[in-house]
C-alpha cells in the first residue's frame, strides 16, 4: 500500500469565490486525491488528480445498501500564511473504526496522514485567510462493486475533497433554540451511531425537518431505548454547565466521539473545570434547570466549533438558557480553540499539525 502519490495537476484553474460568499460546502478545489481497493490486492493507485465526476456502475454498492463512511475536518490559514491542520490524526483513526464498523478495508492512517497534507499544500491558494474562514476537508470511501448481493463489496474508492468554506458565524455568535426529539431516534445501541456513516444523516433528515416547521433549530436526540437520555444535539456532541461542573453523555457506542468533544474535555480539564461524562437524563436536567442550576449549554463539532444552546423545549417545558445569552465558559471554549486552530494562541496540547510539502 506505501505506494508512490501520482500527481497530475490541472491545467484549468478554477476562478476562487470571494471571502464573503463562501457559504459552506458549495465551492470546491482545482484538485482531489483518489485510492482504489481491490480485495486480494489491497488500497492501491493512489493519486492527487484534477477535480472531476466520477464514473460508477450504477449497480455500484453504495447506491443499494449504504456502504460507505466519511469524515470531517478543517484546514486553517493565519495572516503569516502558514497552515494548520487540527488533530487530524484522530479523524483517519476515526475514519478505520467506521470503515470497521460498515465491514469496509482499513487505511494505513500515517501514509493518509502525508496523502492529505500534500493535498492540502498542493491546494494551499484555495484556503481562504479572513477570520472565520476555513478549508473544510471531506474523505469518504465508497463501495463500488456492481452487485445487488447483500454482503460487503469487493472493490472500494476513497476519496477526499476540499472546500473553502465561510465562517460559520458570520452574523455573529447566537444561541440556537432546540428541540427536544421524543418521537424519533437518531442510533440505537448496537446500532451505528458511533460511525460517521451516511445513513446516520439520512435517517436524521425527517426529525430535523419538522422541528424547523416547529421553530427550532436543531434537535436534542435522546437514547433509543428509553427515550430519557441525552445523546447528541443535531450532528453535534453536547455539554450542559450544571452548578459549576460540566456534565457530557458518556460515549454509549450510539453517540459519535466527536474530535471537538475530546478536545473540550482536555481543555476543561486543564482548567480546572470538573468534567463529569454519564448518562445524563432529561429529568436530571430539568431538574437541575427549575432549581437554577442548568448554567450554559452548547453543542461542539468541526463545522462549528461550539455552537450555545439558548432554549431547549422538553414535552411541555420550556428551559431558557442563561437567558439564551452566550455563556462565559462557552465563549472562552470558543476562543481557545478557534485560536489553537489558527496557529494565533499556544497549542500546549500539541494538537495542531502544519501543513508542509513533502
Ligand atoms: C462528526 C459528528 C460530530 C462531531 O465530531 P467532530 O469530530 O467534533 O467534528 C458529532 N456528532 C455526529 C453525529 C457527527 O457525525
Amino acid at each position: 500500500m506505501e505506494c508512490q502519490l501520482k500527481i497530475t495537476l490541472t491545467e484549468q484553474r478554477k476562478e476562487k469565490p470571494a471571502s464573503d460568499k463562501l457559504g459552506f460546502g458549495v465551492h470546491f478545489t482545482d484538485h482531489m486525491f483518489t485510492m482504489d481497493y481491490t480485495e486480494g490486492k489491497g488500497w492501491h493507485d493512489p493519486q492527487i488528480v484534477p477535480y472531476s465526476p466520477v464514473t460508477l456502475d450504477p449497480a455500484a454498492m453504495v447506491f443499494h445498501y449504504g456502504q460507505t463512511v466519511f469524515e470531517g475536518l478543517k484546514a486553517y490559514r493565519n495572516k503569516d500564511d502558514r497552515a494548520w491542520l487540527f488533530r487530524p490524526d484522530q479523524n483517519f483513526k476515526r475514519l478505520n473504526r467506521s470503515l470497521s464498523r460498515l465491514s469496509m478495508p482499513l487505511i494505513d492512517e500515517d501514509f493518509m496522514l502525508e496523502a492529505l497534507k500534500q493535498l492540502v499544500a498542493t491546494e494551499k491558494e484555495w484556503i481562504p485567510t479572513e477570520s472565520g474562514t476555513s478549508l473544510y476537508i471531506r474523505p469518504f470511501v465508497i463501495a463500488t462493486e456492481a452487485c445487488f448481493g447483500v454482503r460487503a463489496s469487493h472493490t472500494y474508492k476513497l476519496i477526499i475533497l476540499l472546500s473553502p468554506v465561510g465562517a460559520y458565524y458570520a452574523g455573529g455568535m447566537k444561541p440556537v433554540k432546540i428541540y427536544v426529539e421524543n418521537h424519533y431516534v437518531r442510533a440505537v445501541r448496537g446500532g451505528t451511531g458511533n460511525a460517521k456513516t451516511a445513513g446516520n444523516y439520512a435517517g436524521s433528515l425527517k426529525a430535523q425537518e419538522e422541528a424547523k416547521e416547529k421553530g427550532y433549530e436543531q434537535v436534542l436526540w435522546l437514547d433509543g431505548i428509553e427515550n430519557k437520555y441525552v445523546e447528541e444535539v443535531g450532528s453535534m456532541n453536547v455539554f450542559f454547565k450544571v452548578n459549576g461542573e460540566v456534565w457530557v453523555p458518556e460515549l454509549n457506542g450510539s453517540i459519535l466521539e466527536g474530535i471537538t468533544r475530546d478536545s473540550t474535555i482536555h481543555m476543561l480539564k486543564d482548567w480546572g473545570v470538573p468534567v463529569v461524562e454519564k448518562r445524563i437524563s432529561m429529568e436530571d436536567l430539568y431538574e437541575a434547570y427549575t432549581k437554577g442550576e442548568l448554567e450554559e449549554a452548547f453543542g461542539t463539532g468541526t463545522a462549528a466549533v461550539i455552537s450555545p444552546i439558548g432554549e431547549m423545549s422538553w414535552n411541555e417545558h420550556k428551559m431558557v438558557i442563561n437567558n439564551a445569552q452566550i455563556g462565559e465558559l462557552t465563549s472562552k471554549l470558543y476562543d481557545q480553540m478557534t485560536g489553537i486552530q489558527y496557529g494565533l494562541v499556544e497549542d500546549k496540547f500539541g494538537w495542531s499539525v502544519e501543513v508542509t510539502k513533502a
